[in-house]
């Protein structure tokens, strides 16, 4: 049996046409929803990404503004320009595109944004809401997955849930939503005993470990659904997961590719977040 493919880019188009739609609502009743995006540094794939991030904003009717800095910028020159964006009633969404330089300090950086305009879900107190179950914003690569997981009509509830990887943006918060939904979650990272006893229990694998291949089919539970986070470019330029597509797809039960799969999703998972701020600003103003 080979796996079915989880078209990621095809639900994602879904999702930001729903944006759109959701956007122009907004700015029919004064409110265009905007997003700013801070780059330092003039890393190729942080460019990509934020290039990316910037053109869906335009492309589902809403206001963006990028923002880019020398490498050399200072930590105190980043954190007045968050101060102003924090400020700016056009702005529902402030992202800070990781990593920073080294002389910037992330933690200090994520906790100047306004935990209501901090799309990314990042902030330490959005991080508390969405441990104690009351989430404002999901960090949008786990929030995809969780909308690829009920679009593939996933049972959550009860089922064997392992992540490989541990990172505040990906694996953690992914294991509290699959925790939310019902799953039983086991975290896997680099120290972990004899990975793959865990990973072939897994009715559901996320993994996001930045290691390109390193999930082979032989680790897989037959007819699990496998969800490949990263992004890993190749020598010859080409992009690869953390698992191995080819071997692991002769056992899984549906599996998602790179690229195409969770990336897109991303994506339209961080407009779906800035929405949400405008729709809530919006209400506030209303009240
Ligand atoms: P980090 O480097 O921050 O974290 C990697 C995690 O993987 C750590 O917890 C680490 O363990 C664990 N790990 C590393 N090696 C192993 C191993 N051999 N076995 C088990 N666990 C291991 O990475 P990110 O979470 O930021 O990103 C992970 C991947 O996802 C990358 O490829 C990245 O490019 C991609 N990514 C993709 C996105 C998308 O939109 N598709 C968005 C964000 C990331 P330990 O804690 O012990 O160090």
């Amino acid at each position: 049996m080979t796996a079915r493919i989880i078209d990621g880019a095809a639900l994602a188009r879904t999702i930001r046409t729903d944006v759109a739609r959701r956007a122009e609502a907004l700015t029919a009743q004064g409110v265009k929803p905007g997003l700013a995006v801070i780059l330092v540094g003039d890393s190729p794939a942080s460019q990509v990404y934020v290039r990316n991030k910037v053109n869906a904003c335009e492309q589902a009717g809403m206001h963006s503004v990028l923002e880019k800095y020398e490498a050399g910028m200072s930590e105190a020159e980043l954190l007045a320009r968050i101060d102003a964006l924090n400020h700016d009633p056009d702005i529902h969404g402030i992202l800070v595109q990781l990593p920073l330089p080294a002389h910037i300090d992330p933690h200090r950086v994520i906790e100047a944004i306004a935990a209501a305009k901090d799309v990314d879900g990042f902030h330490i107190s959005n991080a508390g809401l969405l441990m104690t179950g009351q989430p404002l914003f999901r960090p949008c690569t786990p929030y995809g997955v969780m909308k690829m997981l009920e679009h593939e009509g996933a049972e959550l509830r009860g089922a064997e849930a392992v992540v490989v990887g541990a990172s505040n943006i990906v694996g953690k918060p992914m294991a509290l939503l699959l925790q939310a939904a019902g799953a039983t979650v086991t975290i896997c990272n680099s120290k972990t005993r004899d990975l793959a006893t865990h990973t072939r229990r897994a009715d559901i694998l996320v993994v996001a470990t930045g290691r390109p291949r390193m999930i082979t089919g032989a680790q897989i539970k037959p007819s699990a659904i496998v969800i490949d986070v990263g992004i890993n470019r190749l020598d010859d330029g080409k992009l690869c997961g953390d698992v191995d597509f080819d071997s692991a797809r002769e056992v899984a039960g549906a599996i998602t590719p790179v690229p195409g799969g969770v990336g897109p999703m991303t994506i339209a998972m961080l407009l779906v977040n800035t929405i949400e701020a405008a729709e809530r600003c919006l209400a506030q103003h209303s009240d």
